[in-house]
């Protein structure tokens, strides 16, 4: 069994902390908070221990009545491998805590590619990951991006790429992010979208445009990919539907927008309600002038999730091949 800690239990730490807790060869060992807030209620009432991520914030988790196990030191000390999911760029910073006890850990998009030996999706990178010390599991707009795009590169001959997101303005939980009435465009040409997604797929070519709306609920991306060889629409459906955690959807059955996903998921009845497939329109994929158009979602929240355990599998090594890890993480999340 491989010990897992999970520093930072927000959005994506609670989530990947679920998820280790349904794997039959890892464990839990404990989660860390920096302060005493709702979340840290959350992990308490679930039975996990729980750390206190910045030390002399110990006496505001007594004063709440919250019962600690010990500090950041005291978590790392008790496991294999941590998962990092802090807010962006944090986890750079904790990186030395890792280092210096000699301990594997996963980073998230987050933080920047170069904190890291190698960034990860399960389906495109796997192998390059085992063994590694530290790994960066990509965004959530790349990983969606990655879950499309790797099937199409076993099939067809691909040119240029243009992927033009949109972006929901915040997660469900932020109240203090917006816009909440107005579109934001992103200036910068590449975002930085394409160039992350090189780092898993180095060899493709890519240029990204994003803006932001005001939802909170999923992005949402419109992707032209030019084609260089006759490769019929039939054919790429077939791909992605061979793909894992990638889920054909159809207007035809009422997945007329990201409310009606996210309604869907929300009656599956999986942790939060969370969607950790690429939903893609089946309806919506046409091939014009040898240029394929597709339209894709992403539920920010949650499409990374078995990525973290598969990288959890990655850099330790206890499985090295990356269809099984994928297809034992599915299994346990109920991803069909
Ligand atoms: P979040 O703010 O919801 O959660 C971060 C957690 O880290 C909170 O529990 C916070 O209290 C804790 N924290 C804050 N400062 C800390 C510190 N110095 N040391 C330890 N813990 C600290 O953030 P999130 O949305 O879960 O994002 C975490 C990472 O995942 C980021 O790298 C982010 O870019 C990435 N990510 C986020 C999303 C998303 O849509 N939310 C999707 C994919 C990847």
């Amino acid at each position: 069994m491989i010990k897992v800690g999970v520093n930072g239990y927000g959005v994506i730490g609670k989530r990947v902390a679920y998820a280790i807790t349904k794997q039959d060869d890892m464990e839990l060992v404990g989660i860390a908070k920096t302060k005493p807030d709702f979340n840290a209620m959350t992990a308490i009432e679930k039975n996990h221990d729980v750390y206190c991520s910045i030390p002399e914030n110990i006496g505001l988790f007594e004063r709440r009545g919250m019962e600690i196990r010990g500090t950041i030191n005291d978590l790392i000390e008790k496991c294999d491998v941590i998962v990092d999911a802090t807010p962006g760029k944090i986890g750079a910073k904790n990186k030395p805590l890792y280092e210096k006890a000699g301990i594997k850990a996963i980073f998230e998009g987050g933080e920047k590619a170069d904190t890291v030996q190698c960034s990860f999706n399960a389906l495109c990178n796997y192998e390059e990951a085992i063994g590694k010390d530290y790994v960066r599991v990509v965004s959530c707009n790349t990983t969606g991006l990655a879950r499309t795009i790797r099937p199409m590169l076993d099939i067809a001959d691909i040119g240029r790429i243009r992927a033009v997101l949109v972006r929901r303005a915040a997660d469900p939980v932020q109240s203090k992010k917006g816009p909440i009435n107005a579109i934001v465009p992103v200036t910068k040409v590449p975002s930085h979208h394409g160039p992350d997604l090189k780092t898993v797929l180095p060899n493709i070519d890519i240029v990204s445009m994003a803006v932001a709306v005001p939802t909170t609920i999923m992005h949402l991306h419109t992707i032209m990919v030019e084609l260089k060889d006759n490769i019929s629409k039939d054919e790429i459906i077939e791909a992605w539907g061979k793909t894992p955690r990638v889920k054909l959807i159809s207007s035809e059955d009422g997945f007329i927008s990201t409310a009606e996903i996210m309604e869907y998921a929300r009656a599956l009845g999986r942790y939060m309600g969370d969607l950790y497939e690429i939903p893609v329109w089946e309806d919506a994929t046409n091939i014009k002038d040898n240029e394929l158009y597709y339209i894709q979602a992403v539920h920010q929240e949650s499409d990374v999730v078995p990525e973290n355990i598969d990288a959890i599998r990655a850099i330790t090594g206890i499985e090295k091949n990356a269809r099984k890890s994928i297809e034992k993480t599915n299994k346990s999340l109920g991803i069909r």
